[in-house]
């Protein structure tokens, strides 16, 4: 007997027929013997329509009662999905994040999950029930309602797999698993077979919305192998698994850009130690994250510091940045809202040489600026002007032939 976790996302679980279609399946799964736990995400685009509604109401809501409000459509999802397999005739009861002890941190809106408490779980599966489960929350230890960031079921899916140590976390979504790019704006790209944990933490991280970042750092962390794949076909999806040998000899196999970020320019610090170190300690004492860095060092002692952060963290990072000019001795601060970052990736780059040039020209063909430069051992990623995201995606797709096997 296997136990399997399945998660359905918001395109799954749309509408009554979606959601029964995806009930069939737990129910077929637990026919077949396994035990199975089901993860929801809030139907169709019922987390952006709360998220409107908090906006129409406030300009700038409370965090703690705007997740309040998010967790709902989990929750409505879950006792639908519930009341959908009993329907099929099979015994099955709904949980929400705070009645199975889904433990987080206090940082609302991107909290992350600390404990789970899987006894009632696991009654519930002893008397073979089909146990389906509210994604994306849980409660802080002050038991306010939290959620886990946008896209957050994935990760609640595999926490739970990777504490019951499942057989299988199955992803289900809207695509047949994961491309070598978004295929919604790549129209070329290629559905992969197999993909390691630390090339889709890459990509994921990266802005590829496929699969919650989080949720591939617990899964390579507790070995949860998982498979993404479509709610709407029987095909087998992408397996996310340990590297295998052969997977050194493909150099790229991925490529993703995100608008999601935002650029900060400091100019005319005082080039002094200790001045990096404060910017990015009172960035970080606010809980935001900085992914790329870059400092030029200008003339007369004086050097700009730009970094980039997601968009939704913009403003605070540039109150924070405000607040300690002076003491920094800057001159300037300019914000860039209208960048995109595009991303290659492929643990093949260890071994191969010319990735970083190959993807320059592609871009340089295109006429495309490149603004900033980051790379990792298994990525190059570069910052560019935001309306010419997806044309040096594709630039980049074709100039790797990403299409091809
Ligand atoms: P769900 O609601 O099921 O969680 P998401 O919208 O979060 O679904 O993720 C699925 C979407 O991710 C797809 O519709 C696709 O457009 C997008 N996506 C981005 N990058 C990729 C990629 N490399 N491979 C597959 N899908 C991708
Ligand atoms: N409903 C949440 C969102 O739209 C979480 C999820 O779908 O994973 O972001
Ligand atoms: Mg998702």
């Amino acid at each position: 007997m296997q136990l399997i976790v399945q998660k359905f996302g918001g395109t799954s679980v749309a509408d009554a027929s979606r959601m029964k279609a995806a009930a069939r399946r737990a129910v077929d799964a637990h026919s077949a013997g396994n035990r199975v736990i089901v993860v929801v995400s809030a139907r169709g685009k019922m987390t952006d329509e709360l998220l409107e509604l908090a906006y129409e109401i406030n300009d700038n809501p409370s965090t703690r009662e705007l997740d309040s409000l998010l967790s709902t459509g989990e929750q409505m999802s879950s006792a639908l999905m519930t009341m959908a397999i009993h329907s099929l005739g099979s015994p099955s009861v709904s949980f929400v994040g705070r009645q199975i002890g889904i433990t987080t941190d206090s940082f609302h809106t991107k909290a992350r999950i600390v404990n789970m408490k899987v006894d009632r779980i696991l009654e519930e599966l002893s008397k073979n029930k089909i146990v389906v489960v509210a994604g994306y929350q849980g409660v802080d230890e002050n038991d306010n309602i939290t959620t886990l960031g946008r896209g957050g079921s994935d990760t609640s899916a595999v926490a739970l797999a990777a504490l019951l140590k499942a057989d299988m976390c199955d992803i289900y979504t809207d695509v047949d698993g994961i491309f070598t790019a978004d295929p919604r704006i790549v129209p070329k790209a290629r559905k992969l077979d197999k993909i390691s944990y630390d090339e889709i933490l890459e990509l994921a991280s990266m802005g590829a919305q496929v699969i919650h970042v989080r949720s591939v750092e617990l899964a390579k962390k507790y070995n949860v192998p998982i498979r993404v794949r479509s709610s709407f076909n029987n095909g087998i999806g992408t397996l996310i698994c340990r590297e295998v040998m052969e997977m050194e000899d493909i150099v790229v196999s991925g490529a993703t850009v995100t608008k999601n970020d935002a650029k900060i320019t400091i100019i005319g610090v005082s080039d002094k130690p200790g001045q990096a170190a404060k910017i990015f300690h009172e960035l970080a004492k606010e809980n935001i994250n900085i992914d790329m860095i870059i400092q030029n060092i200008s003339a007369h002692g004086l050097a700009d510091v730009t970094f980039t952060v997601q968009k939704d963290d913009l403003s605070l990072a540039l109150e924070t940045t405000e607040r300690i000019k002076k003491e920094i001795q800057a001159k300037e601060i300019v914000a860039d809202g209208k960048i995109a970052k595009l991303s290659v990736v492929g643990i093949g780059m260890r071994t191969h040489s010319g990735i970083a040039e190959k993807m320059f020209k592609a871009l340089s063909d295109e006429k495309i600026n490149i603004q900033m430069i980051s790379t990792s051992e298994i990525k190059i990623s570069c910052v560019i002007e935001e309306d010419q995201a997806e044309k040096a995606l594709n630039a980049v797709h074709d100039a790797f032939e990403l299409d091809k096997e």
